[in-house]
């Protein structure tokens, strides 16, 4: 795989002891090169950006930490750049549409090496939404996981395991997962953004959909909780 480094000045170190355990994904709607751009006018960065054609740009050293999550939690983490790897792919659509081939292809292989060097767990290969879910909408609802999971990035669920869970109120199952529940809705929504993509409304203006994360008064409807437990299964099995 041809990583090519244009490194950015926007990092720092990560706190003493914290080890990498989470991968975080990501996308914006620019090119790789225009993301760059962006990213330098902002004093932000990430780990790698992949381009529609699937090259890979590294802009920061795996063992700094990289400013890309912002505000966020995940199980018992918060502040997720201190744990995290963050890899953002390019997309016009904002991940609504699908993803180019070679780019999974090269977040399949990037990722792998990235989980392999630190055994980040499965359930915590998460998306910008799952860790943001009142500010952020992205990889968006094209994003394969599931077909991610299969290659060994990230986990997903078996619906069988639905019956093995006991009745729950949603925020329960949703903590059980990871999420951060104090706003209900939007990590409901994140949930859809995520493993059930078609309880979700496409949005063709990106600008729109990036002011607009989640509907404000959202509720996960009950043809999903058989989902939501299987996620919980499979997930709170995983601690
Ligand atoms: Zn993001």
């Amino acid at each position: 795989m041809k990583i090519v480094r244009e490194l950015l000045p926007y990092f720092d170190e990560r706190p003493n002891g914290v080890k990498v355990k989470t991968l975080v994904i990501h996308c914006s709607a620019q090119s790789a090169r225009e993301m760059i751009e962006v990213l330098r006018k902002r004093e932000l960065s990430a780990h790698y950006i992949i381009d529609f054609d699937g090259t890979v740009y590294q802009l920061v050293s795996e063992q700094k930490r990289a400013w890309h999550a912002g505000q966020s939690k995940w199980r018992k983490m918060d502040m997720l750049n201190r744990y995290s790897v963050g890899i953002e792919l390019s997309s016009t659509t904002l991940g609504q549409s699908a993803y180019q081939p070679a780019q999974i292809k090269s977040l399949i292989k990037l990722s792998r090496q990235i989980i392999r060097h630190y055994q980040i767990p499965v359930t915590n290969v998460v998306a910008h939404s799952d860790i943001a879910p009142t500010r952020k909408p992205d990889p968006g609802i094209a994003f394969p996981w599931e077909y991610l999971a299969y290659k060994g990035v990230g986990a997903w669920y078996d619906l069988a395991d639905a019956a093995k869970v006991a009745e729950n109120d949603v925020a329960t199952l949703l903590k059980t997962i990871g999420y951060d529940t104090v706003d209900l809705p939007a990590a409901s929504y994140a949930f859809c953004r995520h493993f059930a993509p078609t309880a979700v409304a496409e949005d063709d203006d990106v600008y729109h959909l990036v002011e607009n994360v989640y509907p404000k008064n959202f509720v996960l409807s009950k043809e999903y909780l058989p989902i939501l437990k299987a996620v919980a299964y499979k997930y709170g099995n995983n601690f």
